[in-house]
């Protein structure tokens, strides 16, 4: 087989798939609007490396153990590897949001038993000592989890195997197609950019502008994170999360937040989102921010990538144009599928969290290769899932509400 795949998206998504492929010996062309990569959803400072156990262990928390785990697994091989990856296991605090929740949280240590090094519960007081502040509720403890630069990340995977990459940066993508077994992508006055077999969408919220992804119900969902300027020596020295995050003092700026707005394309800052993150932080760490002026604050807005069912888009697209809507439900593995073209989206708030494995996932795929997850985990992120009986009505409602908003 011809080993060539362009990736259009250099974030954590176009990244971690052409790192894997790149890896496996392929060639890739990476194309990127931006001039480098990791400036869109996955440009901010830090974000959060942990899991979400749930109660019932459902498919949200089995994919984001596993993710959890494999992402570690990477981050270690490319530090290894010596690329200059900036993360740190500081521990992740995830504070009960009340006495309710923190009942739940407790069930779902008794019941699953984690090893004490991967989670644990811990008391109102043990949690005040781990944050160096006092706080309401006890919570989970994950000694192993931390925070990570995703845009260093980014630069990390595209450095391991430079020479298998082709960056073409400040390059937007206006449309492509397929021409003699060929994907080709074209620039805004029709010339070509690359071509190749393989072609993978990883262009977060713009995925449905090509009309072979535009039955992919994708929205955005604008995010606001706010910067404290702090000593490095000052608590907390983990990551707090109750409704929303606080991180240590990275480069002297601690990360707070973040807002969730979804239908909002608005890229500016704003002082009203900065005093909604001061008081999500005022919720995590009572008082803590009482000080700061939301009017003087920095931050940073991004796009999340967001799915319906909250779950990524990792695998081969579906010809929509095959799928008769009035049909019986029929396997994934029936579903039509356009040759050669591949997707992986939907990253949402997890992207930090799932992207090493959701690459390794898709390389699997592209590669004919056993992938790394259970055939039911496979199946819950194949984008083929929005054809299937019974979700088209969701899918098309969902479609007009982006064009609506
Ligand atoms: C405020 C906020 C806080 C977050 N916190 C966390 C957290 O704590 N933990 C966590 O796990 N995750 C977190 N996330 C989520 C995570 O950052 C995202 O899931 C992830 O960055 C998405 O990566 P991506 O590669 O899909 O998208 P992006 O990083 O947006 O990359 C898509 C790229 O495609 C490019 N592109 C688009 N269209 C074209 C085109 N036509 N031609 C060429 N290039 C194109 C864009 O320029 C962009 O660089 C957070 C996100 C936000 C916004």
């Amino acid at each position: 087989m011809n080993r060539r795949a362009i990736v259009i998206g250099a974030g954590l998504a176009g990244s971690s798939a052409a790192e894997r492929l790149a890896a496996r010996g392929w060639k890739i062309t990476l194309i990127d609007a931006a001039d480098a990569p990791g400036q869109g959803a996955s440009g901010n400072l830090a974000g959060v490396l942990r899991p979400l156990p749930s109660l019932d262990d459902n498919r949200l928390a089995q994919l984001t153990r596993a993710s959890f785990e494999h992402a570690r697994r990477h981050f270690a091989a490319l530090t290894a590897a010596g690329q200059p990856l900036r993360w740190a296991q500081t521990g992740v605090l995830h504070l009960a949001r009340d006495d309710s929740h923190e009942a739940t949280q407790r069930r779902v240590v008794e019941r699953q038993q984690p090893a004490p090094g991967e989670l644990r519960f811990v008391e109102r007081d043990e949690a005040s000592e781990l944050a160096g502040w006092p706080v309401a509720n006890g919570g989970w403890w994950f000694p192993g989890g931390g925070w990570v630069d995703p845009a260093s990340l980014c630069r990390a995977n595209l450095a391991r195997h430079a020479a298998q990459i082709t960056p073409r940066y400040a390059c937007q993508v206006a449309q492509i197609d397929r021409h003699a077994g060929l994907w080709r992508a074209h620039d805004g006055a029709g010339a070509l950019i690359a071509e190749a077999p393989v072609l993978i969408l990883a262009n977060a919220a713009a995925g449905r502008h090509f009309a072979a992804t535009a039955h992919l119900p994708l929205r955005a969902a604008r995010g606001q994170v706010s910067h404290l300027v702090a000593d490095a020596a000052s608590v907390p020295q983990i990551v707090v999360c109750r409704l929303g995050y606080v991180t240590p003092a990275i480069d002297g700026l601690r990360s707070t937040g973040a807002t969730f707005s979804i239908g909002d394309g608005d890229a500016t800052l704003r002082a009203a989102d900065h005093a909604e993150n001061l008081a999500k932080l005022d919720f995590i760490l009572p008082g803590y921010g009482s000080h700061i002026a939301a009017a003087e604050l920095a931050g940073r807005v991004g796009f999340r990538p967001l799915s319906p069912d909250r779950l990524p888009m990792i695998g081969a697209v579906a010809d929509a144009t095959a799928v008769d809507p009035d049909r019986p439900a029929r396997p994934l593995a029936e579903m039509p599928r356009l040759a050669g073209l591949y997707v992986i989206n939907g990253f949402g708030a997890r992207g930090i969290v799932w992207s090493a494995l959701a690459g390794e996932l898709l390389a699997c795929l592209v590669a004919g290769e056993t992938p790394p997850l259970a055939d039911d985990l496979v199946n819950a992120v194949d984008p083929g899932r929005f054809l299937l009986r019974g979700r088209n009505r969701r899918v098309r409602g969902a479609a007009r509400s982006l064009i609506d908003g």
